[in-house]
């Protein structure tokens, strides 16, 4: 549907239903959108605009609004090609997965390059050098970095470089009458004394849906603190894509209880999203359940009249009514609403017998730590627990299921293990990690330092150390492993194996059966040492096989070649024709190099050279002479 005449007068400032703002990409049409400000992603909150571009390259960019280029950043990852503009009212605008240029800055960027012999490299062009009127056609849309389609990552920041919520700017290039969408909601025990449905366990229910409101006809019960999160999303008018919701208001028995308004943050705290996400179900069924309670570690500015944290408080014999008003940037609402029954906390005083015990059937909640067991009949079994030397005796806290569930707090004491009817479970735990301030930990397997604000919450860190079945790998696990971490640890391996050619070596996360992530890190003497952000398993792969070349066009006029590596990945490439740095730009995605010229009319002769290099330091140069 065409909206104005702006496709052929997009300078005019009057299309896009924004008085500063130009829609970047068709302004004065109707638009798409992959991703909206805010919305969850797996470690950030998008910060900008995804918009499609018919699934094609090269669309023209215009400039949103007067003013001059500031930055410029061209990278392999990330955002590829990406543009910085400055405007008057002191904002800057970002165009981020472009393919190309506008002439005159792709000239200035292919010169810098060649200067520094370098394709990633990182400019700020003098102001006024690169002004631009609201309009004028800035660069082409594309697919370069971390972008796994075409489309044009759009943001607008502050003074601050906070980004801001562009739709907030009104924008009618989008059609969006469709209101948010409930998947699911969580209901968690926030503590010891917490119980859903008399247990000690998180569960999901399905909303069921009428139009835009949300109910659960399923009788919900619960005791002590009770936490609320929610599987959601937003849709625009004809469009598939799930997008983010920007305003969540959790209201108990008709009070508001929490707000959360995703409309502003800084990259500083994007990271805090791990708090706000249920990282562990993210970690392991990639969902991102929102939150909405506040964890301790939780820093994100998001929240308004938050009372108790979001944490409700159950009374007994009362139904409470749990609302969730849900409301996207142009305004389209939903509501999610149900009732939880209060209930005493339930006491366990069945009778039962004899139980097998499955081997570490245990599981971690809000500083709790759970045992269960398979019970028969009859009597009540005790459970021993030993901590800090001394045998502790538990009676059940609740039977559920056929099972007798045990409850330990974590904070008291960390348990070495817990006998079961003659049944024996060990746990790893090593310390007890304070999540604000810096500690180290040592063992004779591995050395661990976090330093201040690394971690969002109390760690009750566990570590462990074993070798493969014929003993030719070994593994360093450092957990809990769904336990997200906000800034990087430093983690030391003492390797007990022997390595050969050790410089070939690198610290790999194990990540399934036979997958592995490359993490780096260096010898030093006879430990291993690498930086992370992640708990998991660890282990020391050597990479000897080189970087795969192949040719793809050599020619006077250009080159093609397509470079590859099996395992440490590609570090870095460099290609010269006759001695002369080249640039060659590169797409990791398609494994692709090509040439850009300095000057195009200069045709390639000589010895062509291109030396590839992996993160394990093996190398492999291809030469062809070009005549
Ligand atoms: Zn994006």
């Amino acid at each position: 549907m065409l909206l104005l005449a702006g496709l052929m007068n997009p300078a005019a400032g009057q299309n896009g239903g924004s008085n500063y703002y130009l829609f970047p990409i068709k302004p004065g049409n109707r638009n798409y959108l992959a991703g909206t400000m805010g919305e969850l992603r797996a470690t950030h909150f998008h910060a900008g605009l995804d918009i499609k571009t018919d699934g094609v390259e090269g669309l023209p960019i215009y400039a949103t609004a007067d003013g001059y280029v500031s930055r410029i950043k061209i990278s392999t990852g990330g955002y590829g090609n990406a543009l910085y503009m400055l405007h008057p009212n002191g904002t800057t605008s970002v165009y981020a997965h472009l393919s190309k240029f506008e002439e005159e800055i792709g000239d200035y960027i292919r010169k810098e390059q060649y200067k520094k012999e370098s394709f990633s490299i990182e400019l700020f062009p003098a102001p006024g050098q690169f002004k631009f009127k609201r309009g004028n056609v800035i660069a082409y849309s594309g697919n370069s970095g971390s972008s796994s389609g075409p489309h044009l990552h759009f943001e607008i920041r502050d003074q601050r470089q906070h980004v801001m919520n562009p739709l907030n700017y009104g924008f009618s290039e989008i059609i969006d009458n469709t209101p948010p969408s409930v998947r699911k909601v969580a209901l968690v025990p926030m503590d010891i004394n917490s119980r859903v449905n008399k247990a000690f366990k998180r569960i999901e229910l399905t909303p069921v849906r009428n139009g835009s409101k949300y109910t659960i006809n399923r009788k919900i019960s619960a005791s002590g603190q009770l936490g609320i999160e929610l599987l959601t999303y937003d849709r625009q008018d004809g469009s598939p894509n799930k997008n983010g919701v920007q305003v969540i208001a959790l209201y108990v028995d008709d009070r508001l209880v929490l707000k959360q308004e995703i409309n502003r943050f800084s990259f500083a705290n994007t990271r805090d999203i791990l708090a706000l996400t249920n990282y562990g179900v993210m970690k392991t069924r990639r969902t991102r359940f929102n939150k909405l309670y506040i964890d301790d570690g939780n820093g994100l500015g998001f929240y308004k009249n938050a009372v108790n944290k979001g944490i409700i408080n159950m009374l007994n014999g009362q139904d409470h009514k749990i609302s969730v008003h849900l409301t996207d940037t142009y305004g389209n609402k939903s509501e999610l609403s149900f009732t939880v029954t209060g209930e005493a906390l339930p006491s366990g005083n069945q009778v039962f017998t004899k139980l097998p015990l499955k081997k570490r059937t245990f599981e971690i909640l809000n500083n709790t730590l759970i045992l269960s067991a398979k019970i028969k009949e009859d009597q009540a079994p005790f459970a021993n627990v030993y901590a800090n030397r001394m045998k502790h005796r538990l009676t059940p806290s609740y039977y559920h299921n056929n099972q007798a569930v045990y409850l330990w707090n974590l904070k008291y004491a960390l348990p070495d293990s817990a006998d079961i009817c003659g049944d024996s479970l060990y746990f790893n735990f090593k310390a007890m990690v304070p999540s604000n301030s810096a500690f180290n930990f040592y063992d004779k397997s591995l050395k661990i330092s976090f330093p201040q604000k690394a971690l969002f919450d109390t760690l009750f860190l566990t570590t462990d150390y074993r070798l493969n079945s014929d003993s030719t790998m070994e593994y360093f696990e450092v957990g809990p492993v769904n336990t997200p971490m906000r800034k990087f640890a430093g983690f030391t391996f003492k390797p007990k194996l022997e390595y050969q050619d050790k410089t070939r070596y690198k610290a790999y996360l194990v990540t399934g059966k036979n997958n592995y992530s490359y993490q780096g890190g260096n010898w030093n003497r006879n430990e291993f040492a690498i930086k992370t952000r992640d708990f998991g398993v660890y282990t020391l792969l050597k990479d000897s096989i080189p970087p795969t070349i192949n040719p793809l066009r050599i020619s006077t006029g250009q080159i093609r070649m397509k470079i590859d590596d099996d395992l440490s990945g590609i570090k870095n490439f460099r290609l010269t024709v006759d001695g002369n740095w080249v640039l060659m730009n590169y797409d990791y995605k398609r494994q692709l190099l090509w040439s850009e010229k300095l000057d195009p009319a200069i045709p390639f002769k000589g010895e062509m050279v291109l030396r590839v290099v992996d993160n394990s330091g093996n190398e492999n140069v291809y030469t062809k002479t070009i005549k």
